[in-house]
């Protein structure tokens, strides 16, 4: 069996269909088939071996005179016998031709249709950045409403101290420690773990399911070319049919665990001072005294601790409590209108009456 296929033909003057290839003029009107003519392929009709042989594999060429397609073999029109030219388009000249004007017309409506889509697009990205800015402006708002220092004006309602002084005591005491101070009287030494370590103990095999394309088989592809006179030709190639294929693939996945390291830990007693008790005053005056304890033989005064407080009234009541430097808060009186500017982690300025601004910390309302 040959691989040359009988084409077809429709005339585009009188509307016969199905005019077989190797006829040149319309059976219907007579006219020769001209540059509108695209051949076609009904029921895959073969043509024998015999046929096959005599068939061109040159296209048709176009008398621009007439209008009329000559076969190859012709050196002059059969419709009206001007003499075949180099520069006389065939077949495939003109279907090329028609497929670069359908081409350039799909290029230019889908350029219209994008133009379109992209003014749209833009639209609503405008609508977008517009709500985008409407939100930004809004969170922004909010985090200086949280964070930025507040200012505001309060009076001094009260002022106030506390004082303490820690007492200690001369006493023998048990201890555990990873060395062993000066004058410690040792009981014993213990290995004991001082922190853990981080190390690699085993691999875990993990098993990981992952798949790949593979090559099944192979398929004969058959296409037909359009040998522009008429007829076409059949050809195939072999096209290989993919599968998808599963395998299992093994990972090592390293696993750690704590290692305890030891160290000598000392248990000892030893004879130090430790604070058994404080002695505390307090008041609501300008005036703060330490305590004078009174201490037993075994005893002795430790560090002194004090704590400068003024209350202030916001102007819309609220009270708040600060605490202040011992030499700051000196200068500063019941009835005193401040300058408050507050921030979000409690520190303040106070600006006071004469001007002068001191730090503060807000410990209380
Ligand atoms: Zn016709
Ligand atoms: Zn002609």
């Amino acid at each position: 069996m040959s691989k040359i296929i009988r084409g077809y033909w429709d005339c585009s003057s009188c509307d016969t269909k199905g005019i077989r290839g190797d006829v040149r003029n319309c059976p219907g009107c007579g006219k020769p088939r001209g540059d509108d003519v695209k051949f076609y392929i009904k029921d895959k009709e073969y043509l024998s071996d015999e046929e096959a042989a005599k068939v061109s594999h040159e296209a048709d060429w176009f008398c621009e005179y007439c209008g009329a397609l000559n076969a190859a073999s012709e050196t002059k029109c059969k419709g009206c016998g001007a003499e075949k030219a180099a520069s006389d388009k065939d077949y495939h000249d003109l279907r090329r031709e028609e497929q670069a004007k359908a081409d350039a017309a799909a290029a230019k409506k889908a350029a219209r249709d994008n133009a379109a889509l992209e003014a749209q697009r833009a639209q609503a990205k405008k609508k977008r950045l517009i709500g985008f800015g409407i939100a930004a402006v809004a969170i922004i708002a909010i985090l200086m409403a949280i964070f930025m220092p507040k200012t505001s004006d309060a009076t001094v309602t009260q002022v106030a101290w506390e004082r303490s002084i820690a007492i200690e005591q001369y006493q023998n005491v048990e201890e555990s420690d990873w060395e062993l101070p000066e004058g410690a009287n040792l009981h014993e030494k213990k290995n004991e773990v001082h922190h853990y370590d981080q190390v690699l103990d085993h691999y875990e095999t993990e098993y990981v399911e992952k798949t790949r394309e593979v090559i099944d088989h192979y398929e004969t592809v058959y296409e037909y070319e359009d040998l522009g006179n008429g007829n076409f030709e059949e050809v195939s190639h072999e096209e290989p049919v993919y599968v998808t294929e599963t395998y299992t693939e093994e990972v090592e996945t390293p696993v750690y665990r704590d290692k305890p390291v030891y160290q000598t830990k000392y248990y000892y007693d030893i004879d130090k001072w430790v604070e058994v008790r404080t002695s505390d005053s307090s008041g609501k005056d300008h005036n703060p005294k330490w305590n004078e304890p009174t201490l037993a033989s075994d005893e002795r005064e430790g560090t002194r601790t004090g704590v400068y407080t003024i209350t202030v009234e916001m102007k819309k009541g609220k009270a708040s409590v600060y605490e202040l430097e011992e030499s700051a808060w000196n200068g500063v009186e019941v009835g005193d209108s401040l300058e408050i500017k507050q921030h979000h982690d409690g520190a303040a300025e106070i600006k006071l009456p004469g001007g002068e601004t001191i730090q503060a910390t807000r410990i209380g309302e």
